[in-house]
Protein backbone atom coordinates (compact mmCIF):
# COMPACT_ATOMS: atom_id res chain seq x y z
CA UNK A 1 0.00 0.00 0.00
CA UNK A 2 2.56 2.11 0.65
CA UNK A 3 5.26 1.01 -1.26
CA UNK A 4 8.00 0.90 1.26
CA UNK A 5 8.24 -2.84 2.72
CA UNK A 6 7.43 -5.78 -0.03
CA UNK A 7 6.98 -8.91 1.79
CA UNK A 8 9.36 -11.74 0.64
CA UNK A 9 8.30 -14.88 2.52
CA UNK A 10 6.33 -15.68 5.63
CA UNK A 11 6.80 -18.78 7.60
CA UNK A 12 5.97 -20.67 10.75
CA UNK A 13 8.93 -20.47 13.36
CA UNK A 14 8.15 -22.39 17.15
CA UNK A 15 8.48 -20.25 20.29
CA UNK A 16 9.76 -23.91 21.92
CA UNK A 17 12.97 -23.11 23.07
CA UNK A 18 13.13 -22.61 26.30
CA UNK A 19 16.28 -20.75 25.93
CA UNK A 20 15.17 -17.61 24.50
CA UNK A 21 12.22 -14.85 25.00
CA UNK A 22 9.09 -15.48 23.63
CA UNK A 23 8.45 -13.62 20.27
CA UNK A 24 5.28 -11.61 20.42
CA UNK A 25 2.92 -10.15 17.51
CA UNK A 26 3.99 -6.89 16.26
CA UNK A 27 0.38 -5.80 16.00
CA UNK A 28 -1.31 -7.45 18.66
CA UNK A 29 1.06 -8.76 21.38
CA UNK A 30 -0.03 -11.88 21.53
CA UNK A 31 2.25 -14.95 21.39
CA UNK A 32 3.70 -14.91 17.60
CA UNK A 33 3.99 -18.35 15.17
CA UNK A 34 4.51 -16.48 11.92
CA UNK A 35 7.70 -14.73 10.81
CA UNK A 36 7.43 -12.50 7.83
CA UNK A 37 10.55 -11.14 5.70
CA UNK A 38 10.13 -7.88 4.10
CA UNK A 39 12.38 -6.19 1.64
CA UNK A 40 12.56 -1.98 2.71
CA UNK A 41 14.94 -1.07 -0.43
CA UNK A 42 18.93 -0.47 -0.18
CA UNK A 43 19.27 -4.35 0.02
CA UNK A 44 17.87 -3.79 3.63
CA UNK A 45 15.71 -6.26 5.14
CA UNK A 46 13.45 -6.56 8.30
CA UNK A 47 11.88 -9.66 9.69
CA UNK A 48 9.03 -8.85 11.67
CA UNK A 49 6.62 -11.42 13.85
CA UNK A 50 3.26 -12.28 13.71
CA UNK A 51 0.35 -14.26 15.44
CA UNK A 52 -1.59 -16.66 13.16
CA UNK A 53 -4.40 -14.08 13.26
CA UNK A 54 -2.58 -10.72 11.86
CA UNK A 55 -0.28 -12.41 9.44
CA UNK A 56 -3.53 -12.64 7.49
CA UNK A 57 -3.84 -8.52 7.16
CA UNK A 58 -0.11 -8.76 6.29
CA UNK A 59 -0.40 -11.21 3.68
CA UNK A 60 -3.29 -9.17 1.81
CA UNK A 61 -2.05 -5.63 2.05
ZN1 LIG B 1 -1.40 -10.65 16.29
Amino acid sequence: MNGLKTLRSVDPFSNERMDEELKLCSICGNIATQKACFDVGDSARIVERYCDTCVKSVKFE
